[in-house]
């Protein structure tokens, strides 16, 4: 068996001058895939790129997020995976209806896919185009690390039986990071071992004994565990603040003949239910059209 994973490592190759990361999913994996049925191959989509945020994420060195957009690949319509600082996961994946439902295709040409940070402190984002064109998101992302931010990578994403998981190796020789002097060829020979990492292994190995297989002459030095879980950050505050983003029109509009609405968060499926007094005190002091008022 297996262990329980939800968890981010952080090692290094201090021989190869390589920097690693692994993120596994296994119950965070299962709540987000349980807000929607979804065909197996946008669900190995989404486990992936879950992820992949979660890799990435790992590396902010300020509280805000991660998130990754794809928009439009054959029948998947939508995807958003995001992960935060803390390793707070949520995702979400829409399908065109039909009998090529299942069909995802990144060779779309009308395919976007993004990566979006976001410091929640300064509240400012950042957003980078991932060219699509290649047979799986990981060798998009390893295209994208290398030319915005010159940086070799190697990434392997896996999907399979109800699990999620990544790694990603870069490379810090030369670098102030790295402990070890320069290795020339280090790089390659770290890339060549990752090449031999199957999708189960991957999935399923104790992280110690992945490394140490894949690694054991490397000096690997492998950082505590970080947890990852599934949390969504909608609130009450926020679907509030999107109806007065709306505007009062609008929001009175959305009322039902009763005096109130019900808003469903699409990643968590958690309900909030809104009535005429929260919305009359939303827009206190202006005007309110047809009011039956019984705000007080
Ligand atoms: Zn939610």
């Amino acid at each position: 068996m297996s262990e329980p994973t939800d968890a981010l490592h952080t090692f290094q190759l201090q021989r190869a001058g390589v920097r690693g990361v692994i993120a596994r999913l296994d119950h965070a994996w299962a709540e987000i895939r349980a807000q929607a049925s979804l065909p197996p191959p946008v669900a190995r989509q989404l486990g992936e790129s879950l992820a992949a945020s979660a890799l990435f994420a790992g590396a902010l060195k300020f509280e805000g997020s991660l998130s990754i957009h794809l928009r439009n690949a054959g029948a998947l319509r939508l995807m958003f995976a995001e992960c935060t600082h803390d390793g707070h996961l949520r995702g979400i994946a829409r399908v065109d209806e039909g009998p090529a439902a299942s069909a995802v295709d990144l060779h779309d040409p009308r395919a976007r896919l993004a990566i979006t940070i976001e410091n929640a402190r300064t509240e400012t984002r950042y957003q980078g185009l991932v060219p699509v064109e290649a047979d799986q998101l990981s060798t998009a992302f390893e295209g994208y690390f290398e030319r915005s931010e010159q940086l070799p990578t190697r990434i392997v994403l896996a999907e399979r039986n109800g699990r999620c998981a990544g790694i990603m190796l870069q490379l810090i020789a030369g670098s102030p990071e790295a402990s070890a002097p320069l290795d020339s060829d280090g790089w390659n020979r770290a890339g060549h071992l990752l090449a031999t990492l199957t999708a189960q292994e991957l999935l399923e190995l104790p992280v110690e004994t992945l490394l140490l297989r894949l690694f054991h002459e490397e000096g690997v030095l492998l950082q505590p565990a970080r947890p990852l879980r599934f949390r969504c950050s909608c609130s009450r505050q926020r679907v509030l603040g999107m109806l007065q983003a709306l505007g009062p029109e609008e929001s009175v509009a959305s009322l039902t003949e009763d005096g109130h609405m019900e808003v469903t968060c699409e990643f968590c499926n958690r309900i909030y239910r809104i009535d005429r007094i929260d919305v009359a005190s939303l827009f206190a002091g202006r005007p309110l059209a047809p009011a039956s008022d019984q705000a007080h």
